[in-house]
């Protein structure tokens, strides 16, 4: 059995209070690792531990603490194989994704902050010969910096990187569900030389760790990517006592699809945009919209795609789908495929837990589920379910689509599907969503802006918008007449 340890000032140790959580294997559904269950005396030496290495990580030249990180980017990247094998083992993704995806991008979101926090530059406002405004950007200090179990090394860098970069100490926690690559990440750390105290990691249950350092008054800042209720629960912590908070939250994502599209192209991506991560990623489109003339077109093609997709063991490469990431989420999803039915929706494909042979048998697969027959206002449109389930429906104008579009309370990211580029450009410019693909789908410069709007978040992660988060700016003002 694996013991997991916490990463605090530098060193590798259990918890305080001696205990552990059993860590699953979502493809075989056995315990394989033990996890510590921290609590807030953990967190504390954590933040001690931050507060004392800031004064001198936020004083080093930025060129020093780039090179700490570029050496972190290649340790990533040396270590893909081994890596990829413990995210897939870990998350029950296919191997192929997390060594073509999680890690990859794992290793690039570090690289890139390395680099960028060498181009970050802070603004200065002439004001006419009177006098001049310059601002600094000030690392903030200590910051949370809290993950989801989707992508786990991937969105538990894309935090850490940036905070680092600029200067803070952290207390990160990854999720209790896929702490694994999280923990071969600290040991990475060690090889690259990053200082003790830079990086805390505090193992253990959201409503503990994740709630002591949401409340901990030293740690001034949040940055929490997982579901909009936990989001919640952090912001009616947090921001009474003034926390920077950063939320990236879930998502109900339109895919919508003209009858003038490339529709082999609309059916190709709209699969891997349906089910890659088994549909565990809150980018995913869940909601399918295809202009009617091409309607049963496209119903035919794409479920004649999701059919031969291959569900099984994660590490055989001929693998499609996974296994969901626990027994709790495979019933959760399970549960909302019933939901569907009782709200009248008819399942064209899927619908079914599978249960593979061999060591196997135990793991929490299933099918990827295509249901159509249902209005767009109903709970399964309008609820996040985040496992391999969409709805397919049919629309005959863009201002339906856009309607049923914007009905949800999310807002993370949409889809559009058209060779009219006046009428996508328009079309984008309607939706209530913070980042829109024309196109294609999870295509990603990291510069550019990345989050939602209503429910799935408050603030923009990516490029300088995250070095912005992660700075306080200080605008001092001389008189030069
Ligand atoms: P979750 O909210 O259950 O957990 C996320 C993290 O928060 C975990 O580390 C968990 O331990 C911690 N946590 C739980 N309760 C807490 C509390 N009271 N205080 C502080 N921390 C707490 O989410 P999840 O199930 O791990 O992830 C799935 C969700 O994440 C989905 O809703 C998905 O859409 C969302 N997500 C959003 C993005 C994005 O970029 N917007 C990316 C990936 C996932």
């Amino acid at each position: 059995m694996i013991y997991l340890e916490n990463y605090i000032d530098g060193e590798l140790q259990p918890p305080i209070n001696g205990r552990f959580l059993d860590n699953y294997n979502p493809s075989k559904g056995v315990v394989y690792s033990q996890i510590p269950d921290s609590d807030k005396a953990d967190v504390q030496a954590a933040v001690v531990a931050a507060k004392s290495a800031f004064k001198s990580w936020s004083e080093k030249p930025k060129e020093e603490r780039s090179k700490i990180l570029v050496r972190l980017a290649d340790l990533i990247a040396e270590n893909l194989e081994s890596l990829a094998a413990a995210e897939s083992i870990d998350n029950g993704k296919p191997l192929s994704l997390a060594k073509k995806v999680d890690i990859p991008r794992a290793a690039s979101n570090i690289g890139f902050y390395a680099t960028a926090i060498l181009h970050y530059a802070s603004e200065s406002h002439s004001m006419e010969g009177a006098g001049i405004n310059y601002t600094l950007r000030k690392p903030i200090g200590v910051v949370g910096c809290i993950s989801p179990w989707n992508l786990p090394l991937y969105l538990f860098t894309w935090k850490i990187a940036p905070a680092i970069a600029a200067g803070n100490c952290v207390v990160a926690k990854p999720s209790e569900i896929t702490p694994m690559t999280a923990y071969l990440f600290s040991k990475l750390c060690l090889q690259a030389g990053l200082p003790p105290g830079v990086l805390n990691i505090v193992h253990g249950l959201g409503p503990k760790v994740g709630a002591a350092i949401t409340e901990h008054p030293e740690i001034t800042a949040i940055s929490f990517t997982g579901g909009t209720q936990t989001g919640a629960t952090i912001a009616k912590v947090a921001a009474p006592m003034f926390k920077k908070l950063s939320l990236e939250l879930g998502g109900k994502n339109p895919n919508i699809i003209f009858a003038d599209c490339d529709l082999d192209k609309a059916i190709s991506t709209s699969v891997h945009s349906s089910f890659a991560n088994q549909g565990q990623i809150c980018l995913c489109g869940s909601r399918i919209f295809v202009e009617e003339p091409i309607y049963e077109a496209f119903k035919k093609g794409f479920v004649e795609k999701i059919k031969q997709l291959k569900i099984g063991d994660p590490f055989d490469p001929k693998t499609n789908q996974g296994a969901v990431v626990s027994e709790d989420h495979m019933k959760k999803v399970l549960a909302c495929i019933d939901l569907a039915k009782e709200e009248g929706g008819t399942i064209i494909a899927g619908g079914n837990r599978v249960v593979l042979e061999g060591d196997l048998a135990d793991g929490y697969y299933i099918e990827p589920t295509i249901i159509e027959g249902l209005p767009f206002d109903c709970r399964t449109n309008q609820e996040e379910i985040f496992g391999p389930v969409v709805t397919i429906a049919p629309f005959k104008t863009e201002e339906e689509v856009i309607k049923y579009a914007n009905s949800t309370l999310y807002g993370l990211a949409s889809c559009i599907w058209t060779e009219n580029l006046t009428k996508a450009h328009r079309l984008a410019a309607s939706l209530e969503t913070g980042i829109v693909w024309i196109n294609c789908w999870l295509v990603r410069d990291l510069r550019t802006p990345f989050g939602g709007v209503k429910n799935s978040g408050v603030g923009r992660e990516g490029g300088f918008e995250a070095l912005h988060f992660f700075t306080e700016p200080q605008n001092i003002c001389v008189k030069i007449q």
